[in-house]
């Protein structure tokens, strides 16, 4: 395969979770995986050798998406590696749930900071790259709370819900350079964001879930990779729901 034929491929919080399985779903002969993470060294490595078991390549980095210059740095080096961006997904995301009155302007400011001015900062700077290029896919990891709401989550519900204004407002800028942004919300997935939920909440939200079972992470993987398709060429400023049903 000639160097020209291998896309890049940039996932923001590719340590665990979504992030690590959209990694893998990637992982493959003709892609170059870079992926950030906010400090689980171990956790990133392991995605580095199940990518490289997978019979790909990808390399790990330790980067707040929250810090311009730390998101600078990340993709100079990308570019300087592959010379190229093809996808961008925007996966990285905390909570810091709490009722309202009782929410600190820190757990609001950190979620802020993280789920939505990261996806900005990352944005901005790989959309550069992709306009030269004249195309790219840009994949925004949202929520269905984004779009339902829920309570003690009004943080975590804000800055999903910006994710989505942001999706729209960024495809229909990008769509003359044949540049395609899209949003995946994804219902309640197994992952270390939903493990200290108890076996009675658990159950309480399954029999919430038409399909009848929380979702895995291989489950928004599969969206996410869908969307950066060619069969996805025509579809921009969307919203993909993956929650089993939960949200219609
Ligand atoms: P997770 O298991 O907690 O993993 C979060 C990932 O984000 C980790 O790789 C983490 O790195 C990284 N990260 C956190 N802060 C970061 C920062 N400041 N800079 C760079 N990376 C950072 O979460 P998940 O459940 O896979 O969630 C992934 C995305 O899906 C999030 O945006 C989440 O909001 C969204 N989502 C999840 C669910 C769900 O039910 N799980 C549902 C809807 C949407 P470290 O490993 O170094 O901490």
């Amino acid at each position: 395969m000639s160097e020209q034929n291998i896309r890049t491929v940039v996932v923001t919080g590719g340590s665990r979770g979504i992030g690590r399985a959209v990694c893998l779903a990637f992982a493959g002969a003709d892609t170059q995986i870079r992926f950030n993470y906010s400090s689980a060294l171990a956790a990133a490595e392991e995605t580095e050798k199940q990518i490289a078991a997978a019979g790909g390549s990808g390399k790990g980095m330790q980067v707040n998406v929250a810090s311009e210059e730390e998101v600078a740095g990340f993709f100079k080096k990308i570019l300087d590696e592959t010379g190229r961006i093809d996808v961008l997904v925007n996966n990285a995301g905390i909570a810091r749930d709490g009722l309202l009155v009782r929410m600190k302007e820190k757990d609001w400011d950190e979620v802020m900071d993280i789920n939505l001015k990261g996806v900005f900062n990352c944005t901005k700077i790989a959309a550069k790259t992709m306009i030269k290029q004249h195309c790219g896919r840009i994949v925004n990891i949202s929520s269905v709370v984004g779009v339902n709401g829920n309570p003690g989550q009004a943080n975590y519900a804000a800055s999903k819900a910006g994710i989505i204004g942001f999706t729209k407002a960024v495809a229909a800028e990008l769509a003359s350079r044949n540049i395609t942004v899209n949003a995946v919300a994804p219902g309640y997935i197994e992952t270390d964001m939903t493990a200290s939920l108890s076996d009675k909440a658990k159950e309480a939200l399954t029999a919430r879930i038409p399909l009848g079972r929380i979702g895995k992470s291989d489950d928004v993987a599969g969206a996410v990779v869908f969307l950066a398709s060619q069969a996805a060429a025509y579809i921009t400023g969307q919203v993909i729901h993956v929650n089993g049903g939960m949200y219609m």
